[in-house]
């Protein structure tokens, strides 16, 4: 199924016909569509924009640069709604994930990650997934429907709302990123994903630039060109594995678009270059994907491209088919190993929100709770044999 196809099977519900709409998720085009047929003039749309997407207004009352009669007019006619947040936590390391309920019920999850230059969010952007890849807990959970734009962009929202992160002054604030990571895969939802990426682009809007936005792709190799033509966000390509017949096993997309079709499309990615890398995640799979022999054909791979390796701890949820790799010194191997060629690997060290169950691959609507006694080899996951964690590019 092509990405197009994928989208019109799983579209989210069409908003009623009747009663108020939702002007939160609407780009700017929309929203005038909206101000003009209430008789207003294009300026309207301009400031009610500001109102939803800089000051994160959530109640037309607050909109003192319209007027009276305007605002009541809208109050009558539209809502600016989010998903709710039914649940937060906060994990001892900072990272915090919400648990949020769209209109028809439905769950997703979204998660804020702080660190001391910047906050990211990382967001969904389907109810589940289809592409079932191994290693993911989301896989394990039937895709249910796309998200919408306004269920997308909404998460940020609301997130927003949470961290107390309006209005969108450039001083101080919270978000700062963007990772398009969390469930589902954004390339089959690519219009609804991408609507919601211009309203955070848009400097009047949630203001991040696109040089602060990764979106994650399994491989949806006819999408990846599309993305950065229209987009120009950074790419971030889930790898895992350098054989065809591993990635089959790991990342089913893979038997519809192998790992040379997919490099082939990166190698195309407008906008790549060495200032610019695409990063490549790899999941560290404890005697699967972590020998030496890997590290090299990663190595070789990759050398054409401008690229960044992601080494990501496996995450372990409840009857994960996986366990993290064991640490270099482990397995008697240097960490620093001259066999090793360089390799970023910001994962290294334990993933952020393990507690929570916010990291990699762990999100699923409705969670377990952790098993006990799992984190402690989880702690374990720093590096593979084979893999360098002590270099930061493939140059
Ligand atoms: S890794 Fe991403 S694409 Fe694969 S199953 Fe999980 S959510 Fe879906």
């Amino acid at each position: 199924m092509t990405g197009t196809a994928h989208a019109k099977h799983f579209a989210p519900p069409e908003p009623a016909a009747t009663g108020p709409r939702n002007l939160a998720g609407l780009g700017r085009a929309e929203l005038e569509a909206e101000v003009r047929a209430l008789g207003e003039p294009d300026f309207r749309a301009r400031q009610l924009w500001h109102w939803i997407y800089h000051q994160g207004a959530r109640d037309f009352e607050a909109m003192t640069t319209l007027s009276k009669g305007f605002r009541a007019r809208l109050a009558a006619n539209y809502t600016i709604d989010r998903p709710r947040a039914v649940s937060a936590q906060v994990s001892v390391d900072g990272t915090r994930k919400w648990l949020l309920r769209l209109a028809d019920g439905q769950e997703v999850e979204t998660v804020y990650i702080p660190e001391d230059d910047r906050g990211t969010l990382c967001v969904s952007s389907q109810v589940g997934c289809t592409l079932t890849c191994r290693f993911c807990h989301t896989g394990t959970q039937a895709l249910v429907r796309n998200l919408s734009a306004a269920e997308i962009a909404g998460q940020i929202m609301t997130a927003l709302d949470d961290l107390g992160d309006w209005p969108r002054t450039r001083e101080g604030r919270r978000f700062t990123n963007l990772v398009m990571m969390g469930m589902g895969e954004p390339l089959y939802n690519y219009d609804n994903v991408a609507a919601a990426i211009r309203i955070v682009l848009d400097d009047e809007g949630l203001a991040i630039s696109k040089r602060k936005i990764t979106l994650s792709t399994s491989g949806v190799v006819p999408l990846i060109e599309r993305c950065g033509e229209e987009l120009g966000v950074g790419l971030a390509v889930s790898l895992h594995a350098v054989r065809d017949e591993l990635r089959n096993e790991l990342v089913p997309i893979n038997r519809k678009y192998p790992i040379a079709e997919l490099l082939a499309a990166c190698r195309a990615y407008p906008g790549a270059h060495n200032a610019r890398r695409i990063t490549f995640e790899y999941v560290m799979l404890d005697g699967i994907n972590d020998s030496v022999a890997d590290a090299r054909e990663l190595a070789r791979l990759l050398g054409d491209l401008p690229a960044k390796v992601n080494l990501i701890p496996f995450n372990a949820w409840p009857g994960a088919p996986y366990e993290c790799s064991t640490p270099a010194r482990d397995r008697g191997a240097s960490p620093r190993s001259s066999t090793t060629p360089g390799y970023a690997a910001p994962g290294a060290g334990p993933a952020r929100g393990q507690d929570i169950m916010a990291a990699c691959g762990q999100l699923k609507e409705r969670q377990p709770a952790p098993a006990q006694g799992r984190a402690g080899s989880r702690r374990r996951c720093l590096n593979a044999g084979g893999f360098d964690a002590g270099r930061t590019d493939l140059s």
